[in-house]
C-alpha cells in the first residue's frame, strides 16, 4: 500500500497580524506543523499502530459529535476513480461523498484528515472517530471525547467504502 508517498512542499497558508507565515510544509497542508496545531488543533506524527506510517493526533479536546477536520481532496466520479485505481488495485484515500462522487485524498494538497489511521492494531477496542458525509462534504467526526495527545482512529472497514485492500 502506497501511503503518504506523494509529497509536495508549499508555503504555510496561515496569515497572522504580521503577515503570512514564512514556513514551508510538506506533510501537513495547508499549514505548517505549528499552525496545524494552532488553527486545527491537530498534529501529524508517527502512528502508534506498528508500520502504519504517520497518524493524526489531537492537540486539544474534541467533544463527542464535534467535526474534527474536513476530508478534502480531488473530487471525481466513482467511474473515474475506479478507472484510476483499476491497475494497481489501490484506493487507500478514496471516500464516497454520495452515490456519484468520490473524494480522493491521495493528492498532496489534501487535508491532514487523510492521516487518520484505522484503529485495528492500535490496541483500542474501537475507533474514536468516523467519517461522515453530508452529501457535499466529508468530515471526521468524534465518536467520543478525544483528549490532547490522543491519536485519532477511524474504522476504514465501515467508513472507507472504496478503500480496497486495507484490512
Ligand atoms: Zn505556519
Amino acid at each position: 500500500m502506497k501511503r503518504h508517498s506523494i509529497r509536495v512542499t508549499a508555503r504555510c497558508a496561515h496569515v497572522g497580524p504580521r503577515g503570512r507565515c514564512a514556513k514551508n510544509t510538506t506533510i501537513t497542508h495547508p499549514y505548517c506543523g505549528k499552525h496545524t496545531a494552532e488553527v486545527l488543533g491537530l498534529r501529524v506524527a508517527k502512528s502508534r499502530v506498528p508500520n502504519a506510517g504517520l497518524g493524526l493526533y489531537a492537540v486539544r479536546t474534541f467533544k463527542k459529535g464535534e467535526h474534527i477536520v474536513e476530508y478534502t481532496g480531488q473530487r471525481m466520479s466513482i467511474e473515474d476513480y475506479d478507472a484510476k485505481y483499476a491497475q494497481d488495485g489501490l484506493g487507500s484515500y478514496g471516500i464516497e461523498v454520495n452515490a456519484d462522487t468520490v473524494i480522493d485524498a491521495a493528492k498532496t494538497s489534501s487535508s491532514v484528515a487523510r492521516y487518520a489511521c484505522d484503529y485495528h492494531g492500535s490496541g483500542k477496542r474501537g475507533p474514536n472517530a468516523r467519517y461522515e458525509s453530508d452529501d457535499v462534504k466529508v468530515w471526521i467526526v468524534a465518536l467520543k471525547t478525544i483528549r490532547p495527545g490522543e491519536e485519532i482512529f477511524t474504522d476504514y472497514g465501515h467508513d472507507m467504502h472504496l478503500a480496497i485492500g486495507i484490512i
